[in-house]
């Protein structure tokens, strides 16, 4: 074994056959001189382990790209093209330059060949051939250079041309375009060609998505093809596996790039694969599983750039029964084509015509959707040339049949694991988000494998990170079984927020004796003076007001007056226990922004002189002395909701809070005609916000309606502010924040900025200790009942929200098996945390620790069971 092998994780296949290797490089891993000397030190390793070798590599990164611009320039305008084409090969100089070569001695000619494409006459009809060659250069110019440096590093590798290998099948009703741009390839896996090719060398490069056709002209094996040459070629030399190194250590459950939190999938077995990589995970090219699963070749995807991690090894022994999503894709620029026609279900005949209509078109259906009177089909772009003018001609031929209309563009999302009819009870909250969109259509696969909505391309976007967090939380994604689900993408990538040092993580002999009666909360002053200054440290806010429905308790009221907050109620008790408790308290220290309160509760506010907060014209209409006279704040819906969850999503046709913009003028005239005045204008769109544009956006829409109404003096922007519970989520980003309010303070200087925060200032101040009450394993479920139920923390129940929990008393024990940590209450809801690692030995008596439990823990509690209230105690120091 050399040095180099003994760095990379343990080559799970290597013991199972003797014989060749396939090693793919994709576009970045073969950008840089210093990943030749990983490919040469792979390469090398890998033959001497186990046996010759093959390297498959793509063009070098974003090269290809740059052809199809060149494809795209010389229809038109050649001078364009032709000075592209100088740019790539000026390009491809410059990298020959680190590798200390010369670009023109070893690739000089295919950059002849470039140029000479480019004023090729094929070039003005688009020609699928000619497009197809001059695509081909990317491979063949990068493997030259590869073989080049290799060689001169003293690494014997022998370049060979792939397309004497690769060879085209024409299928049934396959299209001109798909003959040469998207093409699959015969597999021999007779024992005379693996002979004939081991003839060639032990140590060879070749280059991934090119072939020939029966007449031994070019073609290409469609975009991301790289993988299935490496695939082709693995299937037939029967390879020992097929690696497929890239810039990613391995296949996630979502693409690692948009979802941070996405959990690296150590195994799969080659249909869950086929079908992630099928429903857009790009990491794999769709048609590479399906050679490999034929010839029983295991796949392994590992990162170029640290070859020490493990990876993803795709084979038939990964098979486990267990139901699950293991990961969630999406494509975009999909074609939905609705056909509309009456009782055409029945008809006989109905879709074997229109589906002969696509066939003409060259055009491949994927998802299909069907109603008594209307049948929609989705195409993907993948696998069809879905042009407008394929899309044109489709539909002058289908309206013989029935109406057309085509939806585009979309996106289709998918889940993606084995069993899902049997999830759909745990898939609730993600149908609660699809809810809210339109959704063209819905499509499960007959394979049970996988679940998908179409809905517009708009609608994704941004879209996944909810729905993979919803996953876990909802128990559809089992990530706790360590098997298959590993790290998540920013934990290897290094992301995860160092989480700054918790108040609590240093108190822990002083909390276990405050556990002496439990279920207790414990705030620590400290870190809510911490978190005031920070949040006063924003310049561009004027004022800031404690949201105190987040907690109550009279210290903490007391702690923020004093760093200068005011205080926002909602109610006529929240009113008379602030001047309780801060009994100096000036009354335009306060706000009251209740909602559907009654009639009484304005009448008491304005009697205490506080400033109240409108979200209707009923009160103005029904209770006009109320008014008379009053300098009002009005609370405006902006037509749009944010947060964590629906239920704290506060704007929107499904929030009851705030006026439309459109009933304005109806509020305004209705004010004048009462005498009040429009001093204040307010927006709250929801909860646990981490995007600070979206302040500025309601900031913005606020000072726009402001200018309207010519009073107003202040815009409230509410609160809102995210707090990470997870131990790995990054910290609110309060820079952010300051930047966003300080743009729109200075766009509008005149309008004093208020803000209403509530779960930022006090979340991490506050902890609930708990004891363990009983440990019981029942049918495989390992449960740790504790005395705190959804009693006394119900975010957990009600939200679905995550809270991190700790076993105070055992803090040294490593993390056991997976437990659900229940409490008392009897309802199968009352769960706090699911799947959780507490050490094996936790027993009765242990102390819990459930963090950032300060916000909405105490102040939600209840005595349902008649179960006592939770104790609270308070730590300064
Ligand atoms: P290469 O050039 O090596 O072939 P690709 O860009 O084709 O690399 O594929 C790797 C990329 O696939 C990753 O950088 C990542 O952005 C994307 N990707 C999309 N979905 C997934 C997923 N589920 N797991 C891993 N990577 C994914
Ligand atoms: N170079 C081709 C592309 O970018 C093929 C590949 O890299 O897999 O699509
Ligand atoms: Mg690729």
């Amino acid at each position: 074994m050399s040095a180099f092998s003994a760095l990379t994780a343990t080559n799970p296949a290597a013991s199972t056959r003797s014989a060749w290797s396939v090693l793919k490089f994709g576009g970045t891993s073969v950008s840089k001189r210093s990943r030749w000397d990983t490919i040469g030190r792979l390469a090398l390793a890998r033959r001497d382990e186990s046996g010759p070798v093959l390297v498959v590599v793509s063009a070098v990164s974003g090269v290809t790209n740059a052809l199809l611009a060149i494809i795209e320039a010389a229809q038109r305008d050649v001078a364009q093209a032709k000075s592209l084409a100088e740019v790539l090969c000026d390009k491809h100089r410059e990298f020959a330059a680190s590798l200390d070569l010369q670009a023109d001695a070893v690739i000089g000619q295919r950059f002849a060949e470039l140029h000479a494409l480019v004023v090729d006459t094929r070039a003005a009809r688009a020609d699928f051939g000619w497009q197809a060659e001059v695509q081909a250069l990317g491979e063949l110019m990068s493997s030259a250079l590869g073989e080049a440096y290799l060689n001169r590093q003293g690494i014997p590798i022998r370049w060979i041309d792939a397309r004497q290998h690769m060879r085209a099948i024409v299928l049934p009703n396959t299209t001109q375009w798909a003959a040469r741009l998207s093409v699959n390839c015969h597999i021999d896996t007779s024992d005379a060609y693996r002979a004939g090719f081991a003839e060639q060398g032990d140590l060879l490069i070749t280059q991934g998505f090119i072939a020939r056709d029966e007449a031994g002209q070019t073609c290409i094996l469609g975009r991301g093809g790289s993988d299935t040459s490496a695939a082709y070629f693995g299937a037939r030399l029967q390879a020992a596996r097929v690696e497929i190194w890239t810039d990613v250590p391995g296949m996630f459950s979502a693409n690692p790039r948009e979802v941070p939190q996405a959990r690296l999938l150590s195994r799969l077995d080659y249909e869950e694969a086929q079908e992630i990589a099928t429903t857009g995970a790009k990491v794999l090219h769709p048609r590479c599983i399906g050679p490999c699963r034929e010839a029983a070749v295991p796949l392994w995807i590992r990162d170029t750039e640290r070859p020490e991690l493990a990876g993803t090894l795709i084979d038939a022994s990964a098979v486990d029964a267990a139901p699950g999503v293991k990961a969630i894709s999406t494509r975009k620029g999909i074609v939905l084509v609705s056909m509309e026609s009456i009782g055409m279900w029945q008809q006989v005949g109905f879709l074997a015509d229109v589906f002969a209509i696509f066939r003409a078109h060259g055009l491949s259906v994927d998802l299909i959707g069907s109603a008594e009177s209307n049948v929609t089909v989705s195409l993907d772009p993948s696998e069809n040339l879905v042009s407008s003018n394929v899309i044109d001609a489709l539909c002058a031929d289908l309206v013989a049949f029935c109406r057309v209309k085509v939806i585009v563009p979309c996106a289709a999302i998918t889940l993606v694991g084995r069993g899902m009819r049997s999830l759909l009870h745990k898939l609730s909250d993600v149908m609660a988000v699809f809810g809210r969109e339109r959704v063209h259509l819905i499509s499960q696969s007959s394979n049970d494998l996988n679940l998908t909505f179409v809905v517009d391309e708009s609608v994704a976007e941004g879209l996944l990170p909810k729905l993979h967090e919803l996953l876990i939380a909802s128990g559809a994604m089992p990530v706790e079984e360590t098997d298959v689900f590993g790290p998540s993408w920013r934990q290897l990538s290094g992301q995860a927020a160092a989480r700054a040092a918790c108040w609590w993580q240093s108190r822990s002999t002083a909390l276990l004796a405050l556990a002496d009666s439990s279920p207790r909360y414990v705030y620590h002053l400290p870190t809510v003076r911490a978190r005031a200054q920070a949040l006063a440290a924003v310049e561009a806010v004027d004022r800031r007001f404690y949201a105190i429905k987040a907690n109550p308790h009279p210290a903490l009221l007391r702690t923020l007056v004093d760093e200068g907050y005011g205080l926002e109620c909602v109610s006529q008790g929240e009113l008379s226990h602030v001047f309780a408790s801060v009994p100096a308290l000036a009354p335009q220290r306060v706000l009251f922004t209740p909602s559907f309160a009654a009639r009484e509760e304005y009448l008491l506010a304005r009697e205490r002189g506080v400033r109240i907060t409108l979200d209707s014209v009923y009160p103005l209409e029904h209770w006009p002395e109320l008014f008379h006279g009053q300098d009002l704040q009005l609370r405006i819906d902006p037509g749009f909701g944010s947060g964590h969850h629906e239920k704290v999503r506060t704007g929107g046709k499904g929030a009851k809070f705030g006026l439309p913009a459109s009933r304005l003028a109806e509020f305004l005239a209705t004010a004048d005609r009462v005498g009040a005045r429009i001093v204040g204008l307010h927006a709250h769109i929801g909860s646990g916000v981490t995007d600070a544009a979206h302040w500025r956006t309601v900031y913005s829409q606020l000072a726009g309606l402001a200018e309207q109404i010519g009073t107003v003096e202040s815009i409230d922007v509410g609160g809102g502010l995210g707090v990470p519970y997870e131990p790995d989520a990054p910290a609110f980003d309060l820079d952010a924040y300051a930047r966003a309010l300080a743009e729109v303070k200075s766009a509008w200087p005149h309008y004093e900025l208020w803000i209403e925060p509530g779960r930022y200032l006090v979340a991490e101040a506050g902890v609930l200790l708990t004891r363990v009450t009983q440990c019981v394993d029942k049918l495989g479920v390992r449960r740790i009942g504790v005395d705190a139920g959804m009693n006394a923390l119900i975010r957990p129940a009600l939200y679905g929200a995550y809270h991190e929990i700790l076993n105070l008393s055992r803090l040294q024990d490593a993390a056991g098996s997976p437990a659900d940590v229940v409490g008392p209450i009897c309802e199968s809801g009352d769960v706090l945390g699911r799947r959780r690692r507490l050490p094996d030995r936790t027993q009765e008596g242990d102390v819990l620790l459930i963090a950032t439990a300060g916000a909405y823990g105490a102040a939600m509690a209840s005595t349902y069971n008649l179960r006592a209230l939770p104790d609270e105690e308070l730590l300064d120091d």
